[in-house]
């Protein structure tokens, strides 16, 4: 899986790329990601990558040239040009399920933009899609890259040590997780469900099934409406849904 982030601000990505669970997909070459500073690419003779916006008004606006001509020497040598992904507030809500889709690639172009955002004709021309990580505005798309690139790296085989860790988790499942419990079984007098404690498999993942649907039910019921249930569960919903 390759990234190519195309940024004015690549410092901000060291933190990133130096830590973690990234760091370790990056060393062991499952990840591969190269941060491209999209101001080498202005032909302005001041290296300007932004100008004031036609029809006036406040801010600065992302000018065509530097962002089509990096995109292009980034993919002078593909055949097939990969997916190239404009973080915009505008764009489609990030979705765990849009990581998925995502994480079948192997390689994205990310665009970070920067003060009132870009040149419409980057939007139309340039851009394959348009994420958003959620309804509020940033000052610059970076942060939401790293959001995209962090959900997307933990779904690479073999990134995340454990393979099966990624696969209950949260919305993957189209549900919210389960409580989860380590060492020690009492603390401070809370004590871990005893279900968890006696080795019955089956019973462990009813009881985790069950938390789930509660759990989900309680603080997202919107997710239950597209979440594949079984038929007693769906029953178990309706019965739920009419005592309340
Ligand atoms: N004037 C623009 C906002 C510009 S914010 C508008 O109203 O649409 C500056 C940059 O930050 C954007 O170009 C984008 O790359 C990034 N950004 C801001 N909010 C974001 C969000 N919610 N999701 C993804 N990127 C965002």
């Amino acid at each position: 899986m390759r990234f190519d982030v195309l940024t004015l601000f690549p410092e901000m990505f060291e933190g990133f790329f130096s830590s973690s669970i990234m760091k370790r997909a990056m060393d062991q070459r499952l990840v591969e990601a190269s941060l491209v500073n999209f101001r080498d690419y202005s032909t302005d003779k001041h290296r300007m990558v932004d100008d004031t916006p036609y029809g006036g008004g406040g801010g600065m606006v992302l000018k065509p040239e530097p962002l089509f001509r990096a995109v292009e020497a980034l993919t002078e040598e593909t055949q097939v040009r990969p997916p190239v992904l404009m973080m915009s507030p505008q764009g489609t809500p990030f979705t765990q399920k849009k990581a998925e889709a995502l994480s079948r690639h192997s390689r994205l172009i990310l665009l970070c933009g920067h003060y009132e955002g870009f040149d419409e004709r980057i939007r139309r021309h340039l851009v394959d899609e348009e994420i958003s990580i959620g309804d509020y505005v940033l000052t610059g798309g970076e942060l939401a890259a790293m959001v995209v690139m962090d959900s997307i790296i933990r779904l690479v085989p073999g990134v995340l040590g454990n393979a099966g860790s990624a696969e209950e988790d949260s919305f993957s499942t189209g549900l919210l997780e389960y409580p989860q419990y380590t060492r020690p079984a009492d603390f401070r007098g809370w004590k871990v469900p005893d279900v968890l404690l006696s080795g019955h498999h089956a019973q462990i993942a009813r009881w985790r099934r069950q938390q789930s649907l509660e759990r989900t039910l309680e603080r997202r019921p919107d997710l239950l409406e597209h979440a594949p249930l079984t038929d007693e569960e769906r029953a178990w919903l309706k019965q739920r849904k009419s005592d309340s």
